[in-house]
């Protein structure tokens, strides 16, 4: 099964993304962690992406498009996954479609997931990530057992850069500005699938995995 999960910042598509890779034994891409795994190692990829997630701003369309092509149709086919983040253009949405069609491949459904933007920025203000396995916490929701400390791995929990207020309301006016319109786009394509995503993580994935089934 191959999915995209679409959705301003702070709505749940990384937790969301984790459960279904869990549900579906299917990897989650997330362009975000490997731009912030490329800026931890200070790769060439990091170095140019490095002044763009730290205003909030989106990474420039070739850059993402050489690394997403390289995931997904390199050396190594991918029988499923769940993109997370990525198309955020419609330039990208387009030149993903291209991919599509040269390697005779097809997406199955596009998850738009939404929610009232009071509760975005109360959920990203409160996000914690682990360092090491990336799982991620909510302070109020999803407390993590023993303080700062993750529950999985007992890696280090910190508060990402970009979920300072600061930088959380550019990447909301951003994500109106440029993401928003792909739900247009892919509803016209017959692929979009909505969901209410103000519910709890399970009664969210509950109503994901029924959605997929039918
Ligand atoms: P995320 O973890 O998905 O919220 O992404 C964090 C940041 O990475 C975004 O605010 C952008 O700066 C950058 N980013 C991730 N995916 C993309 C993408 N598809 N296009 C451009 N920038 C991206």
């Amino acid at each position: 099964m191959k999915l995209i999960l679409l959705g301003p910042p702070g709505v749940g598509k990384g937790t969301q993304a984790q459960l279904l890779t869990k549900e579906y034994k299917i990897p989650q891409i997330s362009t975000g962690d490997i731009l912030r795994g490329a800026i931890q190692k200070g790769s060439d990829l990091g170095q140019k992406a490095n002044s763009y997630l730290s205003k909030g701003e989106l990474v420039p369309d070739d850059i993402m498009l050489g690394l997403i092509r390289e995931k997904l149709f390199g050396d190594v086919p991918l029988g499923g996954y769940i993109l997370d983040g990525f198309p955020r253009t419609l330039v990208q949405a387009k030149a993903l479609k291209t991919m599509f069609q040269e390697n005779n491949d097809t997406l199955d459904a596009v998850l738009s997931l939404e929610a009232d933007e009071k509760l975005i920025l109360k959920r990203l203000s409160s996000r914690r990530t682990c360092r090491n396995c990336k799982a991620v916490y909510n302070l109020i929701t999803k407390p993590p057992v023993v303080s700062g400390i993750c529950d999985t791995c007992s890696g280090e929990l910190y508060q990402r850069n970009d979920d300072k207020i600061g930088t959380i309301q550019n990447r909301i006016a951003v994500y109106k500005k440029q993401t928003e319109p792909l739900i247009d786009y892919y509803r016209a394509a017959g692929i979009l699938i909505a969901i209410d995503s103000s519910g709890s993580p399970q009664e969210v994935h509950g109503f994901i995995t029924s959605q997929l089934e039918d």
